[in-house]
């Protein structure tokens, strides 16, 4: 396990464990860390390897509440947690419930530690509550926290390094794998991610895989236009279930996850 420097003092580690990709900022004053793992024994690890990196003081942004990006933040502690102000409400609603699911996940694939480990974790309320924006001085680089709309949750913090044409997607961006539609919104996640090509990035970090670049997510942002218009098809009974399955460019099971979030 490495970190990668994908642009100066800008740091990606990505983890075999669902190809979990987290992110660190470096700057003059201080750090960023962007995402924390997904219990207390990952969130220490993770601590343990920004501390090889640098010895500032830092700060924490959670991209959304789903356990795998911030059940570690305990190990941070004392910190700013910055994360967008619909997080904690639903860490409070679902945190429970996603920590029995993933432990009984992970007994089941016979990973008995890590069932042991997010058994006893706890995930820390975000202190520094993001409407829609906000900007973080690290010292000679300012990075902007940013809520660009619903898609993934309804909570989803994007996290720009504009001068270093990085942003960090969470799971708004998903490389490797079909996106995750289990608590999204997705006939409005295509202008969310439009919002987020708006930004001109370089590089892109999603919440798992490998950084990708800008026609990457042009082209997811194609694929969620389709299943968006499949939703809203099904929504307004010009299709039915399974034919709004079929016109999705995503895996039937990926795409009733998303047609059950439809309202
Ligand atoms: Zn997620």
């Amino acid at each position: 396990m490495k970190w990668l420097e994908i642009a100066p003092d800008v740091f990606v580690r990505r983890y075999a464990e669902l190809d979990l990709s987290v992110g660190l900022v470096v700057g003059a004053e201080s750090a960023l860390v962007i995402d924390t793992r997904g219990d207390h024994q990952q969130g220490s690890e993770l601590a343990d390897a920004v501390r090889q990196v640098t010895a500032l003081p830092w700060q924490v942004a959670i991209t959304h509440g789903h356990f795998d990006h911030c059940f570690g933040t305990d190990a941070f502690l004392p910190a700013p947690v910055w994360a967008q102000e619909r997080c904690p409400a639903y860490l409070a609603a679902t945190a429970d419930e996603q920590r029995g699911q993933w432990v009984a996940h992970y007994q089941r694939e016979g990973h008995p530690e890590i069932a042991a480990a997010l058994a006893d974790s706890v995930p820390t309320t975000p202190d520094r509550l993001v409407p829609e924006r906000a900007d973080l001085d690290l010292g000679g680089r300012t990075v902007q926290l940013r809520h660009l709309g619903l898609g993934h949750t309804d909570h989803d913090l994007v996290i720009a390094v504009p001068d270093a044409g990085v942003v960090f997607a969470g799971d708004l961006v998903e490389q490797g794998a079909p996106p995750d539609f289990g608590d999204s919104h997705p006939e409005h996640w295509p202008s969310t991610v439009d919002a987020l090509l708006a930004l001109d990035p370089i590089t892109v970090v999603p919440g798992h895989g490998g950084p990708v670049d800008h026609a990457f997510v042009r082209t997811q942002h194609a694929e969620l236009t389709q299943l968006a218009v499949a939703c809203r098809e099904y929504r307004t009974g010009r299709a039915s279930w399974d034919q709004a399955v079929r016109r999705s460019p995503f895996p039937a099971d990926t795409t009733r996850d998303a047609l059950r979030r439809v309202r």
